[in-house]
């Protein structure tokens, strides 16, 4: 197989016997694959909008005047905002204020450009910690629909069926498929399906060749020390 990329401005090419594409499927649809995959899958690297919307909008406040004093650092709203205070066990002065939506909840924001986003941000939060305008020495905003390398955030592994989940994760003659789209989703979901789609690979060696290579039953999964509650 021919693999082409473009890396530091220059069209390179390589040739491989296997690939293994773990590209989430909202990047991947503007890549051209030829021959083209079976249906089921192009249509699903086409059309999935498994990628949920997901946006944060962080403060750095001059101190904590306007905080809580007997606030645990973390909060919801009943439109579904989550409220973190990521500086809450450091000894600085200064206290960033992180605004997190995601979800159903994120779509109105991302509705917004970038100036109304960290405006409405500071309004919603000054309104649950009032003077929060006036601490406020800077605002930034991640907002991952816009990422170029994700259009999206994870994947929401609920919206997909098991047959559909099936259908991203099989194998396209010798393209494998792994990420977290492929998985049961979140971090450790990716790790795993880097390790079967390693294991497919194996297993269509040993197929082919019956030569002495390790066998992909024999093959040891490391524990995984990431669960799907591990915040990042
Ligand atoms: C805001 C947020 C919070 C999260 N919180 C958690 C959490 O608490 N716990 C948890 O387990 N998971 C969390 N996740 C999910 C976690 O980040 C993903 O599960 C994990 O990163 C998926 O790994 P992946 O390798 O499948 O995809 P990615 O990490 O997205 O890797 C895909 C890679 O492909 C690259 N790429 C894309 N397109 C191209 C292209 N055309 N050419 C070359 N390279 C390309 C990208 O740059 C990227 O490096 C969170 C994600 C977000 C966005």
């Amino acid at each position: 197989m021919n693999i082409s990329y473009r890396r530091a401005g220059k069209d390179l090419t390589r040739r491989a016997d296997f690939v293994v594409c773990a590209l989430p499927f909202t990047t991947l649809r503007s890549i051209r694959v030829s021959p083209a995959l079976r249906p089921d899958k192009a249509q699903m690297i086409a059309e999935t909008r498994q990628h949920q919307s997901s946006i944060r909008v962080i403060l750095q406040l001059a101190d904590a005047s306007c905080l809580a004093p007997d606030w645990n650092g973390y909060g919801t709203t009943e439109d579904g905002l989550e409220i973190w205070q990521p500086t809450f066990t450091m000894p600085t002065r200064r206290r960033l204020l992180v605004l997190y939506a995601q979800g159903a909840a994120a779509i109105p924001w991302v509705a917004l450009d970038a100036e109304r986003r960290l405006q409405l941000a500071a309004d919603r939060l000054d309104t649950l910690f009032p003077g929060v305008r006036g601490c406020c020495e800077r605002a930034t905003h991640v907002c991952w629909d816009e990422e170029p390398w994700s259009l999206g955030a994870q994947s929401h592994a609920g919206a997909m069926s098991d047959s559909e989940r099936r259908c991203a994760a099989r194998a396209e003659g010798r393209i494998h498929f792994a990420g977290e789209h492929t998985s049961a989703g979140w971090m450790d979901g990716a790790l795993e399906s880097g390790h079967r789609a390693a294991r497919e690979i194996l297993d269509t060696l040993n197929r082919k060749s019956g030569t002495a290579l390790p066998r992909a039953s024999s093959y040891q999964q490391p524990p995984l020390v990431l669960s799907r509650t591990t915040r990042v």
